[in-house]
């Protein structure tokens, strides 16, 4: 049986969710959070894995029928796999996917194909190991390749997520597009956007989609358009005769959002109908005040979808603080 179709009030299909299921991290990615990391949630303001089960379970009873686990950073939470394994069955959820920045991911990828997880995407905003660790502050990239590596030998799709910051790895643009000659991963470069946990970012983005698009065009003249998917973010070309592909995601300029089929959990419960907006509606509360009827959860959930905005402009502009000193470890990327 066909699974129902959740609708917004744009009439916008819902059918993805991204689940973070921690704000911690073992990086400190200077686009993501200060140096000194962020004020962590206690653990009982967190989503327990028996909460997000039911969520997703409820999720998928309405509609959603694809899940992204992110955090934070999903394996420094402790027991992160028998939770995959029991999300891969529950009914309805037909793709199951991961974000992870690949620093303690090695070891679970025989486990994460046994799953069967759709895809992967491992974040690695360069592959020279100096500037690697002097964005991540860490020394972590031989880590993170031996991840990447396992990833391809187990055949799991992988995406590559660069974050593109001037002064920091322009100059890897062309050599991580050079790596899906030889490697059939799809490289995506990302718009920087103002989640750093500090609120500091330069009022205008100078690597929008434009820039990069016409650096690679400078580098592979013959780089050409691919259709893109339903409800894609990334907008994707490839390299004629390359193995992998390449998508550029307008993070910032955000002009994929009348497509956009996606709602975000954050670590400690909240909705977001939109990555701009503020947090919509708490439902971890919810849960722990039903906790044996999922009525009146469903019933809030629908309502939140109702009066999604109708882009991330608009969610911005309804934020009752101007200045936007979230991380997306917080958020949930
Ligand atoms: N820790 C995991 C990781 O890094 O893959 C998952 C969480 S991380 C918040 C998810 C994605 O968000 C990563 O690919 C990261 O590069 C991206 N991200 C974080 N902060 C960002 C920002 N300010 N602008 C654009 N992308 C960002
Ligand atoms: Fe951690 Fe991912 Fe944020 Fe980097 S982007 S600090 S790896 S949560």
């Amino acid at each position: 049986m066909s699974p129902p179709v959740l609708y917004d009030n744009h009439h916008r299909p819902i059918t993805y969710v991204r689940l973070a299921v921690t704000d911690r991290c073992n990086l400190r990615c200077f686009y993501c959070m200060p140096e000194e990391g962020i004020s962590y949630l206690p653990k009982n303001q967190l989503l327990t894995y028996e909460e997000m089960l039911r969520l997703v379970t409820l999720l998928a009873r309405m509609g959603i029928t694809k899940v992204r686990i992110t955090g934070g950073e999903p394996f420094v939470r402790r027991d992160l796999m028998p939770f995959l394994e029991r999300i891969a069955k529950i009914t309805g959820i037909q793709t199951l996917t991961l974000t992870t920045n690949g620093v303690l991911t090695a070891p679970y990828v025989p486990q994460l194909a046994q799953i069967g997880i759709h895809s992967v995407n491992l974040s690695i905003d360069s592959l020279d190991r100096q500037r690697f660790a002097c964005i991540t502050r860490r020394d972590e990239l031989p880590r993170v390749m031996q991840t990447l590596y396992s990833l391809l030998q187990h055949n799991i799709p992988t995406k590559l997520n660069v974050v593109v910051m001037e002064g920091k790895n322009t100059d890897d643009i062309v050599p991580m597009a050079a790596f899906t000659r030889e490697h059939p991963v799809e490289v995506r470069f990302i718009e920087e956007m103002p989640f750093n946990g500090t609120g500091a970012l330069a009022p205008t983005l100078t690597w929008n989609y434009r820039k990069i698009l016409a650096t690679l065009q400078a580098a592979y003249p013959d780089i050409e358009k691919m259709p893109d998917e339903p409800f894609s973010t990334a907008v994707n070309y490839r390299i004629p005769g390359f193995k992998g592909s390449i998508g550029i995601i307008a993070a910032f300029s955000r002009t994929f959002c009348g497509t956009c089929n996606r709602i975000r959990i954050t670590a400690k419960g909240m909705l977001k109908t939109c990555l701009y907006d503020q947090g919509v509606l708490n439902i971890r509360d919810l849960l722990r005040a039903c906790p044996h009827d999922d009525a009146p959860v469903e019933r809030a959930l629908r309502q939140a979808f109702g009066q999604r905005p109708k882009d991330g402009f608009e969610a911005e502009r309804h934020r009752n603080t101007s200045a936007t000193t979230e991380s997306m470890s917080t958020i949930g990327g």
